[in-house]
């Protein structure tokens, strides 16, 4: 028999080429030909498609890593229905990611809870699965490492690094206030990345009060000369997807910040099911 032979050969070959996912699922492709269920053609594209399947997974998977994106969101999983005023389509629309080519600032405006780190998250996700390089930090750990850098003699470096990366994404801009020095050190990443490399910026304040946010409105208003020339500035006014089952619970003078709208109807507020309690605490 000569089928043993060559299948042994193709075995081989799979092993030189580094095909483990084709040379596992050899075997089973064989046997359909065999058993007149796929003809040979068939069972080589079927192969292929494995392989390249697994080749992709395995990208994505450490290209995430690389990026630092800690918990994964998708545009699939949002429930643009929860937030009315905020245009669908314009998010479809940056998930196409030529603004990343155009080098474009996406600005998420709005209050805590109402998906803003979802959607940086769910963007930067379609961004690597796109095989671009991305960047992810909140604004406190990226001012951290650059500080780091510059205590280590490294600043350079790591500025060109952070440069680098096609889409930056800057999490929680002025949740925390911004440690002496920071904004500087945030404002050369900004520079070197001007007109170079895409962001993203999430954000729960107002332009008008970066100067209070980073401590020094010199500095403020130098961030902001170059993260609003081509940007696209979206404001999510809704309400809170983390408080929509305890809005009763919120007290008033929290309510009347628009954390929880009062216009929410019970039915929206209760979906989607099997959110627990600590949705409360998660950033
Ligand atoms: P923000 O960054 O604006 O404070 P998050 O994006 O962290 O809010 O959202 C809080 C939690 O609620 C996350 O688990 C997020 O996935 C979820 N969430 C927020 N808005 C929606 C939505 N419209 N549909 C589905 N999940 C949402
Ligand atoms: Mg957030």
């Amino acid at each position: 028999m000569t089928v043993p032979t060559t299948i042994d050969s193709i075995k081989r070959s799979l092993v030189g080429l580094k095909m483990p996912r084709a040379l596992e699922v050899l075997d089973a492709a064989v046997r359909r030909v065999e058993q007149g269920e796929m003809d040979g053609i068939g069972a080589l594209d079927q192969i292929l498609i494995e392989e390249l399947t697994h080749r992709e997974n395995r990208r994505v998977r450490t290209a995430l890593l690389v990026s630092r994106l800690t918990t994964i969101k998708s545009l699939q999983g949002f429930d643009f229905t929860f937030q009315p005023c905020l245009d669908r389509s314009r998010i479809m629309a940056l998930a196409e990611l030529k603004f990343i080519d155009r080098a474009e600032v996406v600005h998420l405006l709005g209050p805590p809870g109402t998906g803003k780190s979802h959607l940086a998250t769910a963007l930067a996700v379609e961004a690597v699965k796109a095989g671009r390089s991305v960047v992810f930090s909140t604004l406190a750990d990226l001012i951290g490492s650059l500080a780091k850098a510059e205590r280590d003699g490294t600043l350079r470096e790591r500025i060109r690094y952070l440069a680098r990366a096609s889409l930056l994404v800057v999490d929680e801009i002025g949740y925390l206030p911004v440690t002496p020095g920071g904004g500087n050190l945030f404002f050369q990443l900004v520079a070197a990345r001007y007109e170079k490399g895409a962001m993203i910026l999430t954000s729960n304040r107002g332009f008008a009060e970066w100067g209070e946010v980073f401590g020094d409105p010199v500095v403020a208003t130098a961030l902001l000369d170059r993260l609003l020339h081509h940007a696209v500035v979206i404001q999510i006014e809704g309400s809170s997807y983390r408080l929509r089952q305890h809005a009763d619970l919120v007290p008033e003078h929290v309510r009347s910040k628009a954390l929880i709208s009062p216009t929410i109807s019970p039915r929206r507020r209760g979906r989607p099911p099997g959110r627990t309690k600590a949705d409360l605490t998660s950033g």
